[in-house]
């Protein structure tokens, strides 16, 4: 469960995060996020090749305990390594972005000290993510309301798309809203344009923003 206060924390890094990459439309790139921010790269394949003998990609996610990613800290750069065997290209969308969450967050900061605290950054790790590929303001503005919807401008897996929409519901109105929706002001536009055309299934007020 995370505190009020680190919910404030991981919205305000999310969007802080989106500003620095200079996102202004939906899907976000986690590859061309991670490049801008000049941060390592490479793939659970790419690691089986490097160590000799026959190492698998299920021997690399056994060693270091993810079947999807994880990143370490040299001391002067991060690199993510993520499970490139997986198929479903929108779950390696959202490690890569989890993993940049711990990174952003500051998780590398401080030894882990036990479970409670190992969950409490995985949940904040999955919420900085969500906040990163479905920007609450960009999503309420949109009027975006289904899962279905969601999936498609977001590039999330149906149940990540389902439980994001529940959570943007009880996201309140960050200080970060509005530099949000400038940057994003074109692609909101359209976006609208296009829900208006198609007719109306909208069921968010991009008002209540
Ligand atoms: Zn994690």
């Amino acid at each position: 469960m995370i505190s009020c206060d680190r919910f404030d924390f991981v919205c305000r890094k999310s969007y802080e995060f989106l500003l620095s990459i200079g996102a202004s439309s939906l899907p976000i790139n986690p590859f061309e996020a991670i490049r801008k921010k000049h941060w390592g790269l490479t793939t659970y394949t790419e690691l089986c090749a490097m160590v000799p003998g026959n190492v698998t990609v299920n021997d690399i996610a056994e060693a270091c305990k993810s079947r999807d990613g994880f990143t370490v800290y040299s001391g002067g750069n991060y690199c993510i390594a993520y499970n490139d065997t997986v198929r479903v290209r929108n779950r390696i969308r959202f490690t890569l972005m989890h993993e940049a969450g711990h990174i952003i967050c500051g998780h590398f900061n401080g030894g882990i000290t036990d479970i409670n605290q190992y969950r409490e950054l995985e949940s904040e790790a999955n919420l900085f993510a969500s906040n990163v590929l479905a920007p609450a303001a960009v999503i309420k503005a949109c009027g975006l309301c289904t899962p279905e919807q969601l999936m498609a401008a977001c590039g999330l897996s149906y149940n990540a798309a389902k439980v994001r929409l529940e959570q943007i519901m009880s996201i309140k109105q960050h200080p970060l809203d509005s530099k949000i929706l400038k940057a994003f002001e074109s692609y909101i536009n359209i976006c609208n344009r296009r829900i208006d055309i198609g007719s109306a299934d909208i069921c968010l007020d991009s008002s209540a923003v």
